[in-house]
């Protein structure tokens, strides 16, 4: 029996209601418990700022990351987060770390971990390439994992709807995410991914998917139906079409619009919007380009039934990595950048194509204030998750610079000071003067994603969830992050202490222990006879036209570290 007693934490935890409240915190066995013994490890948190470990719900942490990897070999030496990114020899008790957008394995684990972060979920697993997805998660120490299956180009998905089979869908859903060892339900540009085999894309909600006679709008409603009918943790997580285009915030609203009739199986909103910074964009081309966030914000701030994250832009080098493949050829056609583009078979596509957002761009600082305006004009931030969608935005080593912005309306004022008039004209963030607090940061990193992904162990200090912990060096009333902000990236880029499990994982900026974490994943339970009939058409699929059996498909046990399986029982 291990103990720990956390002694005069200054305690954030918006899941209870608790606002910076000096208590204490007591753990035994990995959990938060009420009381400890006298015998138990005392830490002393007295001064210092204490939350539930970071949650990062939407990161590209294992998977395509390695084709960024591979074409990007220059991003092992950048050291542009300084302890937080670049090459570090092994130590006796850490592996040696590269890169920066594209960090190794270790690096991912350890440098999340030094931010007080517990838990990532790796935003889009292709069925097919699950396995290795999966062997990453097994090297990437200290954190809990979990990912989320790519739905919204797939074949056997797009033929249940077009032949209004509702059931078989479900159970041909509730089969992937076994078959993946996924959590939840993502749709990457619905269609869009089979148009991009023929080297097309779709051009908003209603305009068919080439050979399947379905709209976009079909594929987001079935997936969501099914996606209730399981009553799966979370809600279908949902990349919009047309994705970066000028004028895509009336297709994102449009989209969030069809949502208000799914009415949700669980305590939760029915549809999460990914990355929505590259959905806000307002303007008929790049010329006339410019934010489209209050419209967006405008929105969400009259309706309940939905989450969002932000894709915040970072200045400097990003790696874009995305199921969109036709985004990505379009990237690549732009930006006269290196690209790849994959296939994946009867799935899905995609694509990685490295960039730098500069400041000095217009149509960059632009990005970089839409993601901005998103989290301060949308007023409830339980509707908001902290992203820089890592790395399409940038690196999620820079989160701790990216909450000064949020934080401190001066600190945005620095930043906006370089834009040329051009882009300022095409904003409103100089305009807004809202800046967050400890308790609403805490919402964003922590809170929002316990209630969204329905875990109620994470991202809150409740007794009975899991001791993940970060304790941060500052002092909420004693710093004023609107102009004390340096001190707030200090703090946040390297906490003080972050317990995993209740282990103390990082001392003082630096890694103490690697245990291994955990894999969340989502077991659906299905009706016997549904699930036969619906084998016999995926048989089928996989004789004519997959380059592997069925029987090689399914990530065996074997692949899962820690695993966790959530049951659910569907409505058939
Ligand atoms: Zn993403």
């Amino acid at each position: 029996m291990s103990e720990i007693l956390i002694k005069n934490a200054s305690v954030c935890d918006p899941s209870q209601g608790i606002n910076c409240e000096t208590m204490d915190i007591c753990i035994r066995d990995g959990k938060i418990v009420e009381s400890v013994s006298g015998n138990a490890k005392v830490i002393d948190a007295e001064g210092k700022l204490t939350m539930a470990g970071g949650f990062d719900g939407h990161t590209h942490s294992a998977g395509k990351i390695n084709v960024g990897r591979f074409i990007n070999p220059n991003d092992a030496r950048k050291n542009l987060v300084p302890g937080l990114s670049g090459q570090v020899a092994r130590t006796e008790k850490t592996r040696a770390q590269v890169g920066y957008n594209t960090p190794n394995t270790y690096a991912i684990g350890y440098r999340y971990a030094k931010l007080g972060y517990t838990t990532i979920c790796e935003a889009a697993i292709p069925l097919l390439a699950a396995r290795h997805t999966h062997e990453e998660f097994k090297e990437i120490p200290i954190l809990d994992k979990m990912g989320l299956s790519l739905f919204g180009s797939n074949w056997q998905v797009m033929e249940y709807i077009r032949d209004k089979e509702p059931e078989k869908l479900a159970a041909y859903i509730a089969w992937g995410l076994r078959a993946s060892r996924g959590y939840g339900v993502k749709i990457v540009n619905p269609g869009g991914g089979e148009a991009w085999g023929w080297g097309r894309n779709v051009s908003g909600l209603y305009d068919p998917v080439p050979n399947f006679d379905v709209t976009p709008a079909e594929i987001l409603m079935g997936l969501a139906e099914a996606n209730e009918r399981l009553k799966l943790p979370h809600s279908v997580h949902v990349h919009c079409n047309n994705l970066g285009k000028p004028g895509n915030y009336a297709t994102t609203i449009e989209s969030m619009k069809l949502f208000e009739k799914i009415k949700p199986s669980r305590d939760r909103q029915s549809l999460h919007v990914t990355h929505v910074q590259f959905n806000a964009y307002a303007g008929t081309s790049w010329r006339d380009f410019e934010t489209g966030a209050p419209m967006v914000a405008d929105y969400i701030n009259g309706v309940d039934h939905l989450t969002f994250d932000l894709g915040q832009v970072i200045f400097g080098p990003a790696v874009t990595m995305t199921a969109d493949g036709p985004v990505e050829y379009a990237n690549a056609r732009m930006l006269h950048e290196k690209w790849s583009n994959q296939d994946i078979e009867l799935e899905d596509a995609s694509g990685v194509v490295p960039l730098f957002y500069s400041p000095k761009s217009f149509v960059n600082a632009v990005q970089w204030a839409i993601g901005l305006e998103l989290a301060l004009l949308v007023k409830d931030p339980w509707k908001v998750m902290f992203t820089t969608d890592s790395p399409n935005g940038g690196s999620f080593v820079n989160y701790p610079e990216a909450f000064t912005y949020l934080m401190s309306a001066k600190r945005r004022e620095e930043v906006i000071s370089g834009f040329s008039k051009m882009a300022l004209d095409r904003m409103v963030l100089p305009g807004i003067d809202r800046e967050l607090d400890f308790y609403e940061l805490a919402i964003m990193t922590r809170s929002t994603q316990s209630r969204m992904y329905s875990m109620p162990e994470k991202g809150n200090l409740k007794v009975g969830s899991d001791a993940d912990i970060a304790i941060y060096d500052i002092l909420p009333g004693q710093v004023d992050p609107s102009t004390e902000y340096a001190k707030v990236k200090a703090a946040f880029s390297s906490a003080a202490y972050t317990l995993k499990s209740g282990e103390v994982v990082v001392k003082d900026g630096e890694i103490e222990e690697t245990p291994k974490g955990k894999t969340y994943w989502v077991n659906a339970k299905i009706p016997e006879s549904i699930d036969t009939a619906m084998q016999r058409d995926i048989d089928r699929k996989f004789r004519k036209y997959y380059t592997v059996s069925k029987a090689n498909y399914m990530v065996e046990d074997i692949y899962l570290q820690k695993p966790v399986e959530i049951g659910t029982e569907g409505v058939f």
